[in-house]
Parts: structure tokens; sequence; C-alpha cells
């Protein structure tokens, strides 16, 4: 129901929004900005011109977190130097999620902190905000925090607003309201949230609660009204995509099951639907999980046009006993044959992948056996993680932790061996003909980049915005190529 929002402003109070952190988090912002818009708010793009700022947090590493806390702290100073004392601060996403208690004995200068089951109702609580704590100081912002671990009712009202409470359960669906935050001609679709996975060095799971998929026909709605909107590039998002649907199944599927139709709905049946909604549009996959691959996906995406030869499949290590520290249910073997049938299957695939270097009790072998694995798969796309101690992880815990100076040369390794062999793959691109689409009138992207992590094509001659042009490459520039 929409209703319309004046409070005590005496007009629609306006909401900002700063976003942190991956395109998980920002399908959250959009979530929240669209139940701003229901709620008959509007929305800012000057945090100073806000009546509610909101810190969508992001807390994947430590360098996430401080990030995070910078944020938050930088806009309370703002709303002081701005002459805005009566700004009310929300901090949501993951680090709201994990930590809301902690933060708010910290943080009293935050307004509430709300969790990820939280992200349909910003409206209301923003509502509530304004209309129960309207003129609220820092003072007694202090007072409420010590109020609310006496147990005693706070200053403005007694509501408390601190919203995280379990585990997040909540999942988007096809008509949620949602304000995109992306250009017009792309868009993030999340087709389930949450992560079933053991992964000993990463604290999602606890953060974002267990794998659930989002029905099949809420997803097709969801994209059939993006591309009719005009959208050219459909991103499907998810902790674990490859095990799309398979929660859904009538018999539990196992932590290595491959994507199989036979036994429910999966990412395969998804691609295939997908691939018959008319228009002229480009399906990506990010975030694959290898040990769910199975042919019957690779035939998938070497038969569907409409779905890009790029997959993002982060792997983290090569080495059987590291994977095993890592508890990432997948094995030598299985990534060694996996990436053989992915190139063999998907003619031109571009792969992306992710290594962490540094994870405890690494050593120099290890390390080296990942380097040779960098420099024989000659991946398109790479990115190293130096291993970050994050509380409340399995590894964090471990023996054999690695000092930052071996994790930063071993870095710096990994990384050079990468700009040789991504510098090789630009100069073979050079003479051939790319279909593109255009992000800026002279910046564009190829099937093989996924948007805001991957490189460009700097256009000569100016091109019409979010519309596909085929241009011939004729040089590179670092990661970048010219067209
Ligand atoms: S697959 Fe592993 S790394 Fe990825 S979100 Fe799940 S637990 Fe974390």
């Amino acid at each position: 129901m929409k209703t319309m929002t004046t409070t005590c402003l005496g007009r629609k109070p306006k909401v900002g929004m700063i976003s942190l952190g991956c395109a998980k988090n920002l399908v959250d912002a959009e979530i929240m900005l669209g139940s701003v818009l229901q709620r008959g708010m509007e929305i800012t793009s000057q945090p100073e011109d806000a009546d509610i700022l909101v810190i969508n947090t992001c807390a994947f590493i430590d360098s996430a977190k401080e990030e995070s806390i910078e944020a938050i702290l930088e806009a309370h100073q703002q709303r002081g130097l701005n002459r805005r004392p009566d700004q009310k601060l929300i901090v949501s996403g993951c680090m709201s999620q994990r930590f809301a208690k902690e933060l708010r004995r910290e943080m009293p200068e935050v307004d509430a902190f709300i969790g990820l089951d939280q992200v349909g109702q910003l409206g209301e609580i923003a509502e509530k905000i304004l209309r129960e704590r309207p003129t609220l100081n820092a003072q007694d912002r202090q007072l409420d925090v010590e109020r609310s671990a006496l147990g005693v009712s706070s200053t403005n009202g007694d509501i408390d607003l601190s919203f995280a409470e379990r585990r997040p359960t909540y999942i988007p669906d096809y008509d949620t309201p949602r304000f995109r935050l992306t250009p017009a001609h792309f868009a993030y679709v999340k087709i389930a949230e949450g992560c079933n996975h053991p992964c000993s060095f990463c604290v999602i799971p606890q953060m974002r609660g267990k794998h659930r998929s989002r029905p099949m026909q809420s997803v097709l709605a969801e994209i059939r009204g993006l591309v009719s909107e005009g959208v050219r590039e459909i991103n499907l998002i998810s902790q674990d995509t490859t095990y799309y649907g398979m929660d859904l199944w009538p018999a539990k599927a196992g932590p290595r099951q491959p994507v199989d139709s036979t036994r429910g709905p999966t990412l395969a049946v998804l691609l295939r639907e997908l691939q018959e909604i008319e228009g002229e549009f480009w399906v990506r996959l990010l975030y694959t999980h290898p040990a769910h691959w199975s042919d019957e996906l690779i035939e998938t995406i070497a038969q569907c046009d409409k779905v890009a030869r790029y997959i993002d499949i982060p792997l983290q290590h090569i080495d059987d006993a590291m994977l095993g520290r890592m508890r990432r249910e997948t094995s030598r073997a299985h990534i060694e044959n996996l990436i053989h049938k992915l190139r063999a299957g998907i003619p031109g695939v571009t792969l992306r992948t992710t290594f962490i270097v540094g994870f405890p009790g690494e050593t120099e072998a290890e390390f080296a056996r990942l380097l040779d694995f960098i420099r024989r798969s000659r991946f398109e796309r790479l990115g190293i993680f130096k291993y970050s101690q994050e509380e409340g992880s399995r590894a964090a815990k471990m023996p054999g932790q690695i000092p930052a100076k071996i994790k930063n040369a071993r870095y710096r390794a990994a990384m050079s061996v990468q700009q040789q062999i991504a510098h090789d793959l630009t100069l073979e691109k050079v003479g051939s003909d790319l279909k593109l689409l255009v992000d800026q009138p002279h910046i564009a992207r190829s099937e093989g980049d996924a948007p805001d992590v991957d490189a460009r094509v700097i256009l000569s001659e100016a091109a019409p915005v979010g519309e596909f042009v085929w241009r011939r490459i004729t040089g590179s520039r670092g990661y970048d190529l010219l067209a």
C-alpha cells in the first residue's frame, strides 16, 4: 500500500544512500530505495540534502569493514559540518547484520542498525525514526544506548531501533519495489541469497544465511520486465549461482551436486527459459561455484546465444591440501577437468577467477603450485586476494597464520605472472571484430567484460550509450582494448 509521508517536516522526507561492497549489496540498496519511494518519500543523490542517510555496509574482509566504519563516521561528521544535526543515520548491510549489537554500543550517533531481512521495510523504518526521534541529539542517542542495555525504554518513545536480530531468510520477488542504481542498460538480478558451503575463510553464510533460491517464475518475470524496459545486459548474481534451484528439489542436493535438471529446477533450465525471451540482450553468470558445474550446464551455455560466453568461477586455490583446509568441497582434478571442459565446450569463453594467497599454512611449495597453475591456465580475468583473518571463521583460528610480508610478496608474484598473461591475451584480440555494449559515448565492454570488475574498450568514435555496436579492435592500453 502506498502511503504519503510528510511527517513533522511538513514536506516529503528525502532519503540518501551510500552503498559499499559488492553487487549483491547494491541490489539490497535498490530494494531499500524502492521501499522508500513506495512510502511516498523522495530519493536524493546528495547526502547533505538527505533527512535520512543510509550507509549500506560491507563486512567481507577487514579492509571492507574499516571502509564501512569510516563511511559512517564521515557521514556523522558531515551532518555536523553541514549543520544538519537532525539528519538521521541508518546503517544497513552485512556489517549491520553481523555486528548490530556491538556497533550500537560503539556508535550511539547512529539512529538505527537494520538487518538484511529488513531491506524491504526501509520506508517504514525511516517513517518511524522521523516520527519518533525527530530532534534526538548525540547525548540523547548515547542515553538510548545505555538505557536499552539496562532494559529501560528509550528517550524518544520506547522503540528499540536496532533491528537486526537473527540469520536472515528474506528473498526478493519480481514485484518487490526497486529503484535501480545501475545505468539504464544493465541490471543485476539476484536469483538466490545465502550459501550452504562451509569455506573456512568465509563468514558470508553467517551473515546472509542458508541458500534460498527465488522461484523460477519470479526471476523470469523480473527479467522479462527489465528487457522490455530496454535493459541490454542481465547479470545473474547470488553467493552460489550454480546451486540455483537445488534447494527447491524434492530430494536434498549434496554439497557437490552437479546441475541436473532431471531432479528439479536448475540454472540450466533458467538459462534455456531466458533464451526464449524476445529482444537483444546478454545474460551474464557471476559467482559460480566449481563444485556444481555439469556437462548439461556447459552444453546449455554453448547452445544459448543470449548467454554471454563469460564465466566467473572463484577457485581460491589449486593445491589439494589447501583446498581441503579451505573446505572448498572440490579438488585439483575436478577443477582441471572442468576448465578443460569449459574451454572445449564453450569456444571463445572468457574465464574469470579469484585466488587467495597466504591462507594459513600455505607453504612455499603449495604457493609455487598455484603460481604454476595460473601460468598454465591463462585465465582471461584474474583477481588475487591476500588472505584476511576474519573473526568468527574457522581459518582465523588455524595455526600457521602467514605474516603480511609473505602475503604481500605472494600477491605481487601472482599479479606479475597474470599481468604478462593479460597483456598477451589483449594483443591476441587486435584485428578482431567484437560486439560491444556501449557504457559511455567513448567507453564500451565486450562479452568478456563484466561491469565494474573487468576491462573496457575505449572507442575512438562516439557510439550511442546503451546500444550494441560492432567494432574492430585496433590496439590495447594496459588491460583495456582500443577500437
Ligand atoms: S561458496 Fe564459500 S566463499 Fe562463497 S559465499 Fe559460500 S562459503 Fe563463502
